[in-house]
């Protein structure tokens, strides 16, 4: 029986190994596809799966799948791991903790002896966070069958090096992504562990998360035209002034989504001035929403209220408005029955542990379309992430790691 303290020890090896593959020393991982940091990882990855008695294979987006044979040759697939690319100066967690978590549950499985009637395949996916082509979630979305080698032609990184071209670079073959979708009958479930990435369960000294819902997202870019002109010479009540505009929409949001509640959050993270000089009045201001929650209608209701408010807006100061839809995901929710079974396997070990709301997107948010689901959080020292600063416990880890492996085995006998 494999104790948590060494596992503990496990993680540190791999995790410390696995923070070296960046590009940015001393600043944070940044671990881009299609990279040198990249390959490293896999090479780093594949010898690990190797050695913990997998057969490995590389699919057409890069994602490393490791699996271990069940003994019986019916049964579907039990499916576990993260993404291994990171953002730019990101940290070294997120993502790949779930991978290492991965490997190191199958190894402790092997290494309590039990021999599972299903297959486990090890995951470790590519591009989850679209840093490079905007789009992300390359290995999932190909894995439920949603990208095609037109997209992959179509998406292209700021030097215009298109997805379709990095994977060939890269020695994959892009044509072949139709090869990456998964058939769900030969599929139990997917389970991936998870750094919280929010401030939750560190502040209430809780050791595990079960995720429940993956919240919505709906992002939309807004453009307002106005009028640029003098600010010296130009009469306050004969302005068209797209910042005056966008500002009096914009400063509603925080309220309107505190307002619907039920932990939804909006965020106006990006603008654009145009043309942006401290003398001039802004002709036109272009700007972004993100707005995310566990239930549809919350996110839709926040959407309609800024649309009333452009318009009237519009009519007030005759800035004029164009409203893109970018992405629109529905929330996930993740399987109840796998969720229990993880709660009970907490209590079984111990551990405390509370079911909550992922306000970020992951790839089992992707995948939850087409297989059962089910998420572990481990905490993030003062919620923070997406930075050099983002800090687990491996010890953590090594928790959701027993839980996981006695979550299979439940799994396993039903
Ligand atoms: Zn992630």
């Amino acid at each position: 029986m494999t104790q948590v303290k060494d596992i503990t020890q496990r993680v540190k090896e791999h995790l410390e190994a696995l923070r070296e593959f960046t590009a940015t020393p001393g600043e944070g991982v940044t671990r881009l596809p299609f990279t040198n940091e990249a390959r490293q990882a896999i090479d780093y990855l594949r010898n690990a799966m190797e050695e913990a008695g997998l057969s490995v294979r590389l699919d057409a987006t890069g994602a490393l799948i490791g699996r271990l044979e069940g003994t019986d040759p019916d049964a579907p697939a039990i499916m576990i791991g993260s993404h291994y690319d990171t953002v730019r100066s990101g940290g070294a967690y997120d993502g790949i903790a779930g991978v290492v978590a991965a490997i190191e549950t199958v190894r402790a499985i092997r290494e309590s002896g039990a021999k599972l009637r299903h297959p486990i395949d090890v995951c470790a996916f590519n591009d989850e966070e679209g840093i490079m082509y905007g789009i992300g979630f390359l290995s999932s979305k190909a894995m439920i069958g949603a990208r095609t080698v037109r997209e992959l032609k179509e998406y292209k990184d700021p030097d215009g090096e298109s997805l379709y071209d990095a994977m060939k670079r890269f020695g994959l073959e892009p044509e072949d992504i139709g090869t990456c979708a998964l058939d769900p009958e030969k599929v139990r479930c997917f389970l991936e562990v998870h750094i919280e990435q929010g401030p939750v369960l560190h502040a209430k000294g809780i050791e595990l998360g079960l995720v429940d819902v993956i919240a919505g997202l709906r992002r939309y870019r807004i453009t307002m035209r106005g009028e640029a002109n003098h600010a010296g010479s130009t009469p306050m009540d004969m302005r068209h002034d797209a910042v005056e505009a966008a500002a009096k929409v914009i400063s509603l949001i925080p309220g309107w989504a505190r307002e619907v509640g039920g932990g939804t959050v909006a965020t106006v993270g990006y603008m654009r001035v145009s043309p942006n000089a401290l003398n001039t009045v802004a002709g036109e201001v272009e700007w972004t929403i993100d707005c995310r929650s566990s239930r549809m209608e919350n996110v839709n209701a926040v959407l309609i209220k800024m649309m009333q408010k452009l318009e009237e807006v519009k009519e007030e100061t005759g800035v004029e408005y164009v409203f893109e839809p970018l992405v629109s995901i529905e929330p996930g929710v993740m399987e109840p029955h796998l969720v229990d079974l993880l709660e009970e396997a907490c209590k079984e070990k111990g551990y405390s542990c509370r079911r909550m709301l992922s306000g970020a997107s992951h790839d089992a948010h992707i995948l939850c379309e087409k297989v059962p689901c089910a998420m572990i959080f481990i905490p993030s020292k003062d919620g923070v992430s997406h930075s050099p600063l983002e800090h687990s416990e491996y010890f953590d880890l090594a928790h959701a790691i027993d839980v996981s492996a006695a979550m299979i085995e439940k799994l396993d006998r039903e």
